[in-house]
């Protein structure tokens, strides 16, 4: 027993390794000092334990290194998206084309004019580079970008109808996400919540007998993540303008999934664009930028310029406000916008969502044709028919059709092959369905197919061992 202590490597020794040396360039001596320390306190836990009955040296410097390794390498991982939800908000929700990407990486380890006025050399306004963009792309009179649209939502409601009601259908009292509640947003703005109608009614004469001295807004919150079907109405935003427009009470609308193009035309369920929100009389509209639109995660505001100039004034403002790099790649998603042509090449939420599904198949052909090729009798794999998604909480009731992988180890059970999958360098993230692993191809980029055929490869390796 005293010598496996005994046999324990001195830390010195250890030091004079050739590749702890160079781990110790790499890292720095304390970081892997302590890497050290803490590996060594546990080998002489587990010999008083008796869970170890060897010292080996060798064994204890791979350990070393490979834990030095991993404790350097960012926790944050690119994942391979295999299950077809294309806004998936686990992982990301939507991701940048390389075009956008290269051209956001050039500018970011450079200074730029964020807040800077080139023309007069004086102080700019960071909003200045993308209020032009917003308002083309959604004909509003004015625009604002925050942190996210639960941001928008608050600023907006804080700036306009702080400490006074705000009415809403109690068919739009949602919770997206888990931690967004409309109640709990309401009234973390300073405004009391008052609900007008039912689950699955409200009437416009609910609406008009809410309205007090008192109101502060009208707010109609777009139902993203689920539908009432059957017996339901609500009432029409032109019908709320007229209230709003004699009362002098701005009428917001959380529309969550930013659509800036009509994706009726591509097979959904026709939903209002922020245009056509806008149009239809609604003072001021908020939604996400990393959903249907495409970009990254940021809260646009757009409407009205009397509203919002009121909310750039508030305060909050500069708790909420956008980084330099949410600025960049808004700016070139929404320019994106301006050529339908080439739009699907700039930003693949639009591209999955709106391509031909027999792009979809070509990929997944390529992609079992590609897994075929590791010649294995263990991993038995076949083209199906699949749904996707559009995810992020939009269009919960329309599927997409899609093409995917439908796969089987030998000797493995799905949940195995699922977990080995996600534990993969690269991480793999696919769907179970009645016993088969689903790669589904909608959300699989050119790119990924190497990944799952290096994954395979190695999951069948093991199993050879
Ligand atoms: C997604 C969503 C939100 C929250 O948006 P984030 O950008 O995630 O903060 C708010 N309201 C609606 C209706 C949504 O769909």
């Amino acid at each position: 027993m005293s010598d496996l202590y005994k046999n324990i490597p001195k830390i010195d020794k250890l030091l004079e390794n050739k590749e702890i040396k160079s781990c110790i360039n790499k890292y720095g001596r304390d970081f892997v000092l302590t890497i050290i320390r803490k590996h060594l306190d546990n080998i002489r836990n587990n010999i008083a334990n008796n869970i170890i009955s060897r010292i080996d040296e060798e064994e204890i410097l791979n350990t070393l290194i490979y834990k030095i390794d991993k404790e350097n390498k960012s926790k944050f991982k690119k994942v391979v998206n295999g299950t077809g939800v294309i806004v998936h908000t686990n992982l990301g929700r939507s991701i940048f084309s390389e075009e956008i990407a290269q051209e956001i990486s050039g500018n970011l380890c450079s200074y730029s004019n964020l807040e800077y006025n080139l023309d007069t050399g004086e102080r700019g306004q960071r909003y200045d580079h993308i209020i032009d963009i917003i308002k083309e792309v959604t004909g509003a009179e004015d625009a604002l970008v925050v942190n996210n649209n639960a941001a928008a939502v608050l600023l907006t409601l804080k700036t306009l109808a702080f400490g006074k009601e705000v009415i809403v259908s109690r068919g739009e009292l949602v919770e997206i996400g888990g931690s967004f509640r409309i109640p709990d947003v309401i009234k973390e703005s300073g405004c009391t919540l008052k609900e007008v109608g039912t689950t699955n009614k409200t009437h416009l004469k609910d609406y008009i007998s809410a309205v007090t001295e008192n109101t502060g807004a009208i707010i109609k919150i777009h139902t993203s993540n689920y539908k009432i079907v059957g017996f339901t109405d609500d009432v029409d935003t032109k019908d709320l303008k007229k209230i709003s427009y004699e009362k002098n009470i701005p009428l917001i609308e959380d529309l969550g999934s930013g659509m800036i193009i009509d994706l009726h035309n591509f097979g959904l369920n026709k939903e209002p664009t922020v245009r056509e929100t806008l149009d239809r009389g609604v003072d001021v509209v908020t939604f996400s930028g990393d959903k249907l639109l495409g970009g990254p995660q940021c809260g646009v505001i757009v409407g009205k310029s009397k509203y919002i100039k009121k909310i750039k004034k508030n305060q909050l403002l500069r708790a909420l406000r956008v980084d330099k790099f949410t600025i960049m790649s808004l700016e070139l998603t929404l320019k994106a916008y301006l050529n339908p042509d080439t739009l699907s090449l700039k930003v693949p939420t639009i591209r999955m969502i709106t391509e031909d599904v027999e792009d979809v198949k070509l990929r997944a052909q390529r992609l079992l044709e590609k897994i075929n090729s590791l010649n294995s009798t263990n991993i038995h794999c076949e083209l199906m028919k699949t749904n996707s998604m559009i995810g992020g909480g939009a269009y919960p009731l329309d599927r997409l059709d899609s093409w995917g992988i439908k796969l089987k180890i030998e000797g493995s059970s799905e949940k195995e092959t699922e977990e080995r999958l996600r534990s993969n360098d690269i991480p793999i993230i696919v769907r179970i369905l009645e016993g088969n692993i689903i790669i589904d191809c909608k959300t699989i980029l050119e790119k990924d197919e190497d990944e799952i055929f290096n994954a395979l490869n190695k999951i069948i390796g093991e199993k050879n061992d």
